[in-house]
């Protein structure tokens, strides 16, 4: 069965599985879970998957794209891919945008989805679709940045984008307006640069 077809060379970082069947899922008795380790392709049944605390809290969070509705299409469609640190993603683009849904513990017989972002892959499209408006688009660029360079300052990044929409960072609520090179907390008025101090300090 497609969970056994992936063995020893799995582990190998960035071991792309491509061509997995939508129905691959089908016939996942939970007695196979017997047999399969963390490196077997996770199951495409979402209803199998439960969430954790930290991803439940992410997907109600302004600005972050993930919604439910995504996680399941991923699921069952996206790109499966195997990465030696985070263990099975899967890759859905939708629109321009790209949606990671991280799962673990998918070698027993309750998987979880433990984490999720966005990314724009085609901004163009993004922009010309009806689903994001200018804002949302600037949002998911932007927090791609600093998420990208975490320890990083990166006002040049930062510069071009505006997002006069909140979004949250950390436990800050941040916008920036076009020719300033920091986000600001609505909430504590910081100014940041990068995702680092966004995720250490404090609000108010
Ligand atoms: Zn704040």
């Amino acid at each position: 069965m497609a969970s056994r077809r992936h063995g020893s060379g799995a582990s190998k970082a960035s071991d792309i599985v491509s061509g997995v069947p939508t129905g691959a899922s089908e016939g996942t008795s939970s007695a196979s879970h017997a047999y399969r380790s963390p490196v077997d392709p996770p199951i495409r049944d979402p209803t199998a998957y439960a969430f954790t605390d930290h991803f439940l809290d992410r997907v109600t969070q302004p600005g972050r794209y993930m919604t439910f509705d995504a996680v399941r299409e991923a699921i069952i469609h996206g790109q499966l891919r195997w990465n030696t640190t985070d263990g099975w993603r899967f890759a859905y683009t939708d629109a321009g945008v790209r949606y990671v849904v991280v799962v673990e513990d998918t070698e027993t017989p309750s998987p979880v989805v433990v984490t999720g972002w966005t990314e724009v892959v085609d901004s163009e499209t993004a922009r010309a679709a009806s689903r994001f408006d200018e804002t949302d688009v600037e949002t998911i660029e932007l927090r791609s940045a600093l998420s990208d360079r975490s320890d990083e300052r990166i006002p040049g990044e930062i510069r071009p984008r505006e997002v006069d929409r909140p979004f949250t960072v950390g436990n800050h609520r941040v916008r920036t307006t076009a020719g300033d090179g920091s986000v600001v907390c609505t909430d504590c008025g910081g100014r940041f640069r990068s995702k680092a101090t966004l995720t250490t300090r404090h609000c108010r």
